[in-house]
């Protein structure tokens, strides 16, 4: 929203209460031991994304003419923080709303049409991204699958790893280089987005191998072998893919932050009622600064980056540049959700350990948001460079 002097403006409190409401009625059928068990098995919440999805809340960025709900990035934002403040979690699902970006703003007319109203109403996920490669980690320009096109069909062959939801999605946005390194001017060049059909390209020069993690992310390493795939498939120009991933960054930056910042919500609240419930020597722990104080801290310290998270909502969704906003947003809510998942373990002392209480597992899934969908070191690194104008130090 812009006001009358050209400002971006952003609201504040409980925007989107209806949606908010909603999400928590959704959530409310997933307590925190359906979580317990699929954690333990290492497996996909189908039950929750299938709720979710019926229920429209994974189509809510797809505008209305392709069946979705044409909400605003802040929508998707408040969604995905409900989800988490519930203690459900969204990492099962919220990639659909970043990737769908990438189609909605460089896809064909037919692409759209073959595509979005299938997402919209949960016929298709679109859930698998495959950007980050073994040998390359975050060079991403340096990545190594080759495309190599012959005729109406590209030949695709390399690695990708860490492919979350490769096995339980129909479709993944594939980033692979198009033209040699060695041949273009710009490193950035040469790399294009690619829809492979997961459905049909399993078993017919691609494999997807689990990897087992610390958390139940449902991750793999996904191998393509001459895999073929029609040039139609092709989102966009050919050689322009980076800079159609980079272009939907700002967004995955924003909702993953809105995640963080609902976990951190979850912890100061579980934190809160044990402190105050919990009696040793004579009192509530909670009475004691040494108790009291992290998780006040904590509680600052997600407040504060939740600001950060509306501010590049808002500049987002007034198609204002927000690459700074989204990534300090991205930056400061996993260290506020990490301040207060820290603060709940000590608050529960030895039971935080025990299974049945969940903060342990999502101590454990939090850690997460420092790392993935990029880390810390590469944003002050952006910080650094593009806001501040120091060398690049890489
Ligand atoms: C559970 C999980 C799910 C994931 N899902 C997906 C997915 O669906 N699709 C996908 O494409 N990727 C996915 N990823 C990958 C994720 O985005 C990367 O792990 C992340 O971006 C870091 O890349 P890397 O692991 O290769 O680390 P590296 O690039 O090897 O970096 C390792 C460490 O070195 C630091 N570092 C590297 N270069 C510099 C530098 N120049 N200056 C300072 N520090 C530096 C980094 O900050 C990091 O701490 C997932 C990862 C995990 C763990």
């Amino acid at each position: 929203m812009t006001d009358d002097a050209g400002l971006t403006q952003m609201a504040l409190g409980e925007d989107y209460a209806d949606i908010r409401d909603g999400v928590r009625k959704v959530c409310a059928d997933f307590p925190l031991v359906y979580w317990r068990e699929k954690d333990e098995i290492a497996e996909y919440p189908h039950e929750f994304v299938d709720a979710m999805t019926q229920a429209g809340y994974l189509g809510a960025l797809i505008p209305e003419e392709y069946g979705g709900a044409g909400l605003p990035v802040r929508a998707g934002s408040v969604i995905l923080e409900e989800i988490h403040a519930a203690g459900c979690s969204a990492a099962a699902c919220h990639a659909q709303m970043y990737i769908m970006g990438t189609l909605l703003r460089h896809g064909s007319d037919a692409q759209k049409q073959a595509y979005l109203p299938g997402i919209a109403s949960g016929e298709i996920r679109l859930q698998a991204f495959g950007v980050t490669e073994p040998t390359t980690g975050t060079d991403t320009t340096q990545l190594k699958t080759r495309a190599v096109r012959q005729g109406d069909h590209y030949l695709v062959s390399g690695q990708k790893v860490w492919t979350s939801r490769a096995r339980q999605s129909d479709l993944m946005l594939l980033l692979a280089r198009t033209t040699p390194v060695d041949e273009v001017a710009k490193r950035t060049d040469g790399l294009s987005t690619i829809i492979v059909d997961l459905r049909e390209a399993v078993g017919n020069g691609l494999e997807i191998q689990p990897i087992p993690t610390m958390i139940n992310h449902s991750t793999n390493q996904v191998f393509f072998d001459n895999l073929k795939v029609p040039v139609a498939n092709l989102i966009g120009e050919e050689g322009k893919g980076f800079r159609y991933i980079l272009d939907g960054m700002n967004a995955e930056r924003v909702l993953v932050a809105s995640e963080a910042i609902g976990d951190g919500r979850w912890f100061t609240e579980k934190a809160v009622a044990y402190a105050n419930e919990r009696e040793v020597f004579g009192g509530p722990i909670g009475a004691n600064q040494g108790i009291q104080f992290p998780i006040a801290k904590a509680y600052a310290q997600v407040q504060a980056a939740e600001l950060m998270v509306r501010k590049a909502a808002a500049l987002f969704d007034a198609g204002q540049p927000c690459g700074a906003e989204a990534n300090m947003a991205k930056m400061l809510a996993s260290e506020a959700v990490w301040e207060a998942a820290e603060a709940c373990m000590q608050t529960y002392g030895g039971f935080a350990f025990a299974k049945e209480y969940d903060i342990e597992r999502k101590w454990r899934e939090c850690r997460i948001f420092k790392t993935a969908p990029i880390s810390t070191n590469l944003i002050l690194a952006f910080v650094a460079q593009h806001v501040l104008g120091m060398p690049r130090s890489y």
